[in-house]
């Protein structure tokens, strides 16, 4: 659904989304996270909308789309308009690269990946001016700057973007598009006005400011929801057999884990419902407020 879309059916102007990478079924982690933004949107009679980030080819698994889509319906959490497949929308990533080029914002970089990830970048090719016939990302410059915001979940966040985080990648020497862009002009597109996902992401969004900032583009408000780890603090990433059953044996259970997981009172007469009486009873008593305010929760049962 584009904006135009949006404004022609006078809905109400909040729009949340919920934007996951098909590499996999969904995990606990994700559910959490699509379930939150769900239910952001929805208590305020907002749009909720999908989004297949689908670019990298290396990580996309055959199915898993389908797969998640599913997912989503089985949860009875139904979005709005068509699904937008992120593999679509090469010539507007393109547009925004050539806008950046033109304000001499981009940089070519052939350090090796591996040296450069999880880093601060320290500039190294800003003015080394690498040849085309390389093999080279392209990066965007940042600024000696500050860029802060206030996450409605987990509060002030403000990052020097120079000296934290360095020149980020837009374009990858593969030739995929960097997050910081994709997410950037799609949310754009989309007239997303408020982005719920998970805390993980929250060290990227002052690179996401700062390319919203160069683009003209109104950035919309965050809040970003605890990451559920294993026992060990580190990130559910694989949907598991345990999630699966109870994902086919009793889905509004599941629902109502992510809800204790989120910090929101789930009435004990609810054992037993379907998914849509789950939904709306959380629709009404959804409370972004009591969303636990730190990045990470183990998720200490069996699923
Ligand atoms: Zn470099």
């Amino acid at each position: 659904m584009t904006r135009a879309a949006v404004n022609n059916q006078q809905f109400s102007p909040y729009t949340g989304r919920f934007a996951p990478t098909p590499s996999g079924p969904l995990h606990f982690g994700s559910i959490v996270t699509a379930l939150a933004s769900f239910l952001q949107a929805r208590s305020q009679q907002g749009l909720w909308l999908v989004r297949l980030d689908d670019l990298d080819t290396l990580r996309v698994k055959h199915g898993a789309s389908d797969n998640i889509l599913r997912t989503l319906q089985l949860l009875s959490l139904e979005w709005d308009g068509s699904v937008l497949y992120q593999s679509n929308r090469h010539a507007a990533y393109q547009d925004a690269l050539e806008s950046l080029f033109n304000q001499d914002l981009l940089y070519r970089c052939d350090c090796p990946r591996k040296e450069t990830r999880g880093q601060t970048y320290p500039g190294t090719c800003r003015n080394r001016n690498v040849p085309l016939c390389h093999q080279a990302s392209l990066r965007m410059r940042t600024g000696n700057t500050r860029i802060g915001f206030t996450d409605h979940i987990q509060g002030e966040y403000v990052r020097n973007l120079e000296q934290d985080i360095g020149d980020f990648i837009v374009q990858r020497a593969d030739d995929i598009y960097g997050y910081a862009l994709t997410v950037v002009i799609d949310d754009d597109f989309q007239g997303v006005t408020e982005i719920i996902r998970g805390a993980d992401l929250l060290a990227s969004t002052p690179e996401q400011l700062w390319v919203h900032q160069h683009l003209g583009l109104t950035a919309p408000v965050y809040g970003h929801v605890p990451v559920a780890t294993d026992a060990h603090g580190k990130k559910l990433s694989k949907h598991d057999a345990a999630l699966n059953a109870l994902l086919l044996a009793d889905p509004a259970e599941l629902l109502i884990q992510a809800l204790q997981f989120l910090g929101q009172s789930t009435d004990p007469g609810l054992a037993g419902a379907d998914t849509a009486t789950v939904i709306q009873q959380a629709i009404k008593n959804w409370d972004l407020s009591r969303v636990p305010k730190v990045p990470t929760i183990p998720k200490m049962t069996t699923v």
